[in-house]
């Protein structure tokens, strides 16, 4: 549709009712960038920093400001709770134009979406602050006329300053990392048993579904050992922001980026040590048996996995929250196994699967640009592998002075050739050149732009892989 001289987005057309009589509001394309476009009487009651075309019109820009406007005056393009609904979806988007191609997929089924979801280490690799986050799912969302509700999630956050922020702004989750409490474990540091410990968990069944749980006192000592100090840590969290019930968010408690693989004695232990503190949680994401590598399947003993997420599943359910499952992207041989296990009760998260799609329609449209990200990626790798645990192989990777354009897309099935990307996005998005120019940076958002349509369909088609063999 044409408006004036724009190119409207037809589902962003909203009206609203004023004091002096209504105006309409839609989001356009003016050249190649986004305006919002507001028309009425008293359009500039709305409230946007805007400037005037003509009587009656004013135009907008996409930036802060004007996204907290349009989150007071239209409350869906908000994010809401939903971590306590039967099945959510974390969909990070590093790059904030994931959103459109992401929401599509929940449109017609009962999952809940959190399309704002980033953790800190992601907001530094990128130069990206949570308003720019948040402000890019409100305007995808106002633009695909998205009205079902969705969550934003500071994700793996560690430090109250760092949970404060991402509050304060309006997320409605906060996944709580308790990494950096959680020992390693070491059975010449275990302490003695106190009293209370040993009345509450030894000589004791406890009867999970058709599973009983017993503590042998080394046991309990090693769960202590690990767990004590970061079921404190989430209790100081929980009492300073969400016990008053100030902030209008759910808590998740995650304890997998460790070295322990969580034992279903573990979970029970930390959830029971959690909820009797009083700290109230929606979800907590236990370190599974078995590698949850970023950006390629599992790697593990399937039966075995089955086995514990079948307990870690029943304690979930038995305390009343439910499992989380992190670096969730690709993981199709465990999808059905989930499913199955949870009863479809669960939230995943995903993200960095959406830049390696990204990547694709790079490789796709314009090979030589690829081409020069996949060499710089190749002598960053190490670097990059500081902050992320992955196994690649560099020696694996196709040499792609062998590879003609149209099999460059080959790469995006390799193991390694994936880790290597998805892992190397701050180091290939920051390059820059002598004079302080992006090396790709603006390249690629130029070529995204261009290929919009494509990414979107691209990530309907790979995140819509998740969920059918989720069974959602
Ligand atoms: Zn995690």
């Amino acid at each position: 549709m044409q408006y004036l001289k724009f190119d409207v987005f037809e589902k962003s057309i909203n009206t609203i009712e004023t004091a002096s009589g209504s105006a309409v509001v839609f989001m356009a394309k003016e050249n190649k960038k986004k305006i919002f476009v507001i028309q009425g009487k008293n359009a500039s009651s709305l409230g946007f920093n805007a400037q005037v075309i003509e009587s009656g019109i004013l135009r907008a820009d996409l930036n802060h400001e004007n996204a907290c406007v349009l989150r007071k005056i239209f409350p869906f393009t908000a994010p809401v709770r939903g971590l306590r609904k039967n099945t959510s979806f974390g969909l990070g988007d590093r790059l904030g134009i994931a959103t459109s191609g992401h929401l599509r997929l929940f449109e017609k089924n009962d999952v809940f979406p959190v399309f704002a979801q980033q953790s800190v280490r992601e907001l530094n690799l990128t130069n990206r602050t949570y308003e720019e986050v948040l402000d890019a799912v409100s305007f995808a969302v106002y633009r695909e006329g998205f009205k079902k509700g969705f969550g934003a999630d500071g994700d793996h956050l560690k430090t109250a300053k760092d949970i404060e922020y991402a509050l304060s702004l309006g997320f409605t989750m906060i996944t709580l990392d308790c990494s950096d409490h959680i020992k390693n474990e070491n059975p010449q540091s275990y302490p003695q048993l106190s009293k209370y410990y040993a009345d509450k968990y030894l000589n004791r069944t406890f009867i999970i579904e058709d599973t009983n749980l017993v503590f042998t006192e080394e046991e309990l000592k090693q769960c202590i050992s690990i767990y004590k100090e970061a079921v404190l840590f989430a209790e100081d969290i929980y009492n300073r922001f969400f016990a008053s019930g100030k902030y209008n968010a759910d808590l998740e408690i995650s304890i997998d980026e460790t070295e322990s693989v969580t034992t279903p004695l573990a979970h029970f232990f930390a959830a029971r040590e959690l909820l009797d503190l009083g700290v109230s949680f929606a979800s907590l994401a236990p370190r599974f048996c078995g590698e949850f590598q970023k950006g390629i399947d599992y790697k593990g003993d399937l039966t075995q996995f089955e086995n514990e997420i079948k307990i870690h599943a029943a304690i979930a359910r038995h305390f009343g929250y439910k499992l989380s499952i992190h670096s969730g992207s690709d993981k199709f041989r465990v999808f059905p196994v989930i499913s199955r296990q949870t009863g479809g009760r669960f939230h995943i998260k995903t993200a960095g699967t959406s830049w390696l799609e990204a990547l694709r329609i790079a490789a796709e449209f314009d090979p030589s640009l690829y081409r020069e990200i996949h060499l710089s990626a190749l002598t960053v790798f190490g670097d990059a592998k500081k902050n992320y645990h992955v196994t690649a192989a560099l020696s694996e990777i196709p040499d792609i002075s062998f590879l003609k354009d149209e099999e460059l897309h080959t790469l995006f099935e390799n193991d390694n050739a994936r880790q290597l990307l998805h892992i190397t996005y701050g180091q290939i998005l920051n390059k820059k050149n002598n004079d302080g120019s992006f090396v790709f940076k603006d390249r690629l958002y130029t070529l995204w732009q261009s290929y919009e349509n494509e990414y979107f369909k691209a990530l309907e088609k790979h995140i819509g892989k998740h969920l059918e063999l989720l069974n959602i």
